[in-house]
């Protein structure tokens, strides 16, 4: 009771209010962690996905906990189209990975409409937007509303790197934000356009760390998404006693 009256005197709280404005706002921006991507049996599942899948999964948990807001990106393709058989929309390959989703979400299907709501992340922690194409920029909304997203840092996680997350990337960059890629949260299809891809991105402005400068060390080995061998720790055993 006693302190509870302390945090009522009035004197008190212009001393908290400016510890909280300057606190660093940050938002993750989730780049088409889907099934098809991220899953051994997905149709066009990364090089590096057991790695990935768990640092992902770090980061979300993190973001949950620090009440982080977060951009999610799905690739949606029309099965009747000619964009391949990725992500086909209402297959399991177009879903996101279970843990990548937060409970107060709001999904924007693909469309040339520009219109949404101001407060689109004090109501949700999380906005989804679904494209035709890998560059996010390419979408009307999708552009709209990462070009008005504000954060003193973007993190950016996802995949694939020589895609999605260099046209993200790329696109955050341009329009002045301060972007922060995850590298060991980030998957490829192939190493060394990858790593071409990461180069673009740091000489453009971008930050490149570790997921552990962001969140520490983890002991997260397992994450519960992929049933592949790998990824249920089981192919190494099967190494080591071969
Ligand atoms: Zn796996």
């Amino acid at each position: 009771m006693e302190a509870l009256k302390t945090l009522m005197i009035g004197d008190v709280v212009p001393m908290i209010r400016p510890i909280l404005t300057l606190r660093k706002k940050r938002i993750v921006i989730d780049v088409d962690t889907q099934k098809d991507f991220f899953l051994a049996d997905g149709k066009a599942c990364v090089r590096n996905h057991r790695r990935v899948l768990a640092n992902i999964r770090r980061v979300m948990a993190w973001a949950r906990r620090d009440q982080v807001r977060v951009i999610s990106t799905i690739q949606c393709h029309n099965p009747n189209g000619h964009d391949g058989d990725v992500c086909l929309s209402g297959t399991p390959g177009v879903c996101k990975v279970p843990y990548t989703l937060r409970n107060r979400r709001l999904t924007f299907d693909s469309g040339d409409t520009t219109d949404f709501s101001r407060d689109l992340l004090q109501n949700n922690d999380q906005i989804i937007l679904c494209k035709r194409t890998p560059d996010p920029f390419d979408e009307p909304r999708a552009e709209r509303i990462l070009t008005e997203a504000k954060a003193s840092e973007f993190i950016v996680i996802g995949g694939s790197t020589e895609t999605s997350v260099l046209y993200t990337v790329l696109g955050m960059l341009t329009r002045g934000k301060s972007v922060t890629v995850l590298v060991d949260a980030v998957g490829s299809s192939e190493k060394s356009v990858a790593d071409i891809s990461l180069r673009k991105m740091k000489a453009k402005g971008a930050k490149l760390i570790e997921s552990k400068t962001l969140l520490g060390h983890s002991s997260l080995r397992q994450v519960n998404a992929c049933q592949c061998d790998r990824c249920r720790g089981k192919l190494r055993k099967a190494t080591l006693s071969a």
